[in-house]
């Protein structure tokens, strides 16, 4: 795609950015993410419109608040930057830019819950059901524009297929991996299968090796028993961005094995 639609995407990224820093803060806690609106954690003083801008604002301010002087951690910043990579990323790969809101979708909710697992080790339920409820008809809205209606009954089958898969390996291995990775199974499944079945299977494949490498060297090391559960939403959601991302590629090297 052009270089104006990358752009386009990557400011929409650091703006999307910045919600899901709000995200990551407030849904583990049960909080509104609407009100009250963003305020510093120090002195409670509100964060202004101009000193609310993703990224400049944190340079600007050399990471304090305006009002305490407060160091504000580095946190939200660097979920801005990686939205907007993302976003950026999604615009340069996508065949389609009707592809693009259900993917930066995508993209965003994956940095949402990889943050919040990585921290809390729990992937929350109403970040997965709000993605797959946006994402549905945002894939439509991809078939749509690129007519390839087909795409939307392999999402479907692929999202079963994943749910079903990790949902008996759920049952087979207790306290192996959480019922959130069964959700967010069904969620990869779902996106992966809208390219194809093919891109399924290489989804979940590198999100295994990507989440079974350092457990290896941990396990060797002995820093972990082989009982301790690793977060592993990280892990799934990194293989479907990596797949969406260098999806052709990578299909192509797995059917030639
Ligand atoms: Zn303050």
């Amino acid at each position: 795609m052009s270089t104006t639609v990358e752009a386009v995407a990557g400011v929409f990224g650091l703006v999307i950015g910045s919600f899901v820093g709000v995200v990551v803060d407030r849904v583990p806690r049960k909080e509104s993410i609407v009100s009250p609106p963003s305020h510093c954690v120090a002195c409670s003083a509100p964060i202004r419109a101009y000193d609310n801008i993703p990224v400049v604002s944190y340079v600007l301010l050399r990471g304090r608040c305006r009002s305490c002087g407060a160091h504000i951690p580095p946190r939200d910043a660097l979920l801005e930057i990686g939205t907007g990579a993302l976003f950026v990323l999604m615009g340069w790969r996508l065949a389609s830019v009707w592809e693009l809101p259900a993917f930066c979708l995508l993209a965003a909710s994956f940095v949402a819950i990889s943050a919040i697992d990585a921290e809390h080790m729990r992937i929350p339920s109403p970040i997965v059901y709000a993605t797959a409820a946006l994402g549905a008809p945002l894939l439509v809205v991809a078939s749509a524009g690129t007519h390839r209606w087909t795409a939307l009954l392999s999402a479907l089958i692929g999202g079963a297929a994943a749910f079903a898969a990790f949902f008996a390996l759920f049952f087979a291995v207790p306290k192996g991996i959480g019922f959130g990775d069964v959700r967010l199974a069904g969620l990869c499944g779902g996106f992966l299968g809208w390219f194809g079945y093919r891109y399924v299977v290489v989804g979940f494949l590198v999100g295994f090796i990507v989440a079974g490498l350092p457990a290896v060297v941990l396990l060797a090391m002995r820093k972990v028993q082989r009982r301790t559960q690793i977060p592993f939403g990280p892990f799934l959601a990194a293989g479907t961005i990596i797949t969406v991302l260098a999806g052709p590629p990578l299909v192509h090297a797995w059917a030639r094995i």
